[in-house]
């Protein structure tokens, strides 16, 4: 079997174990020495490293670091994944549940906010933690992950709540199940007449490709329709390999799968940036769908972009790119107040038979009723 990756902890790894998504979690990078013999980080990070993975673990796939340019500090993989001592600072703001899940939660591991939906956590465990995670207050501990009882209490939930029409599978990352577990809870929904729709929220596609095989396809297809909704936020991470399994997904798992990204200070807050994941996105079979506002969750005010700036980012790539590849710019209210758009203002005035817009460029047209 071809070598092709030397791991971190130097050893030579076969093509068949780096393409294995459970190699690949267990050989996650977890320290700071194991860390050093893939990339170059600087004293301040490693001591970051130290501090900041006591309030939230550090982990990251031997794949998606390999993803990261071993020199440059503001590489946009790097900065998603290394701690740094900025997740300290704590803003007024700053929330350990800032969409206040918990406080919605009838039975464990099942928020019901909204009347029609309902978010089911069965995994606390990620391949990688996103420093920016919302959930980081209970992400990584696996301690009080939901278990098969708490499962049966969810979908007595589900099935005595005749107004849920969705639920939507969440974590940590629901993809950490297995195959026929994965299996199992989607029988049990499908079974449900009131369910209209399954979602699956999962970073796998990016962080853990190689989660996406046949098997898994197989099972999807079987539950058809299943919409799935992933989380890219830069370009680089839409690789050959990313390529190949998303199409393996569409094609033979009949899935069809949606992009939400967050808006990263350092990391996507640009025209070109984020231009280049939408298309990027689009053309392997993603439909952009939504451009999150970062959450005040504690720790990541570092990464967030004022809103203003979102806008007139938003603004200027929508007239610049088709609008299937355009997502739609959101904040999630802190403390559970739901989504609510942020779109640009074109209209500058309103007369009494017509409209006056501003389009893209900045040039005046004006409209009758
Ligand atoms: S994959 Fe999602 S849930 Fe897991 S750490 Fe990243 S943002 Fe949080």
């Amino acid at each position: 079997m071809e070598l092709v990756s030397s791991h971190p902890k130097q050893k030579k790894v076969s093509e068949s174990e780096w393409l294995d998504w459970k190699w690949q979690i267990q050989n996650r990078i977890k320290d700071g020495s194991e860390l050093e013999k893939t990339i170059r980080i600087s004293s301040e990070e490693k001591e970051a490293l130290l501090t900041c993975s006591e309030v939230f673990n550090f982990s990251a796939t031997p794949y998606y670091l390999g993803l990261a340019d071993p020199e440059d500090p503001n590489c946009p993989i790097r900065l998603q994944v290394l701690p740094r001592k900025e997740e300290l600072h704590t803003r007024a703001w700053d929330r350990r549940d800032p969409l206040a899940e918990e406080s919605y939660m009838p039975v464990k591991g099942v928020t019901h906010r909204y009347p029609d939906r309902a978010l089911w956590y069965l995994s606390h465990v990620c391949a990688v933690y996103c420093r920016f995670c919302t959930r980081k207050r209970k992400v990584s501990q696996s301690a009080d992950t939901p278990g098969a009882e708490d499962w049966k209490d969810a979908i007595h939930y589900f099935r005595e709540h005749t107004e849920i029409k969705e639920v939507i599978l969440s974590g940590g990352d629901p993809l950490n199940l297995s195959d026929s577990k994965l299996d199992y809870l989607l029988s049990e929904l499908k079974s449900i007449p009131h369910i209209n729709q399954v979602r699956i929220h999962t970073r796998y596609p990016v962080t853990l490709p190689m989660r996406i095989t046949r098997e898994l396809c197989q099972v999807l297809k079987k539950h058809f329709p299943i919409y799935l909704v992933t989380h890219f936020n830069h370009s680089k991470e839409l690789t050959e390999l990313v390529k190949e399994r998303i199409g393996m997904l569409v094609k033979e798992g009949a899935v069809t799968v949606l992009n939400q990204a967050v808006l990263l200070k350092g990391i996507n807050n640009s025209v070109g940036a984020l231009t280049d994941l939408f298309y990027g996105l689009t053309k392997i079979g993603i439909k952009p769908y939504y451009l999150h506002q970062c959450d005040e969750v504690f720790g990541s005010s570092h990464f967030r972009v004022p809103i203003e700036e979102g806008v007139e980012l938003m603004k200027q790539i929508r007239g610049s790119i088709s609008g299937l590849c355009v997502p739609l710019y959101v904040v999630d209210l802190t403390g559970g107040g739901g989504k609510v758009p942020l779109p640009a203002n074109y209209l500058e005035e309103t007369k009494t038979s017509s409209y006056v817009f501003r389009n893209y460029k900045g040039d005046l047209y004006e409209i009758g009723f």
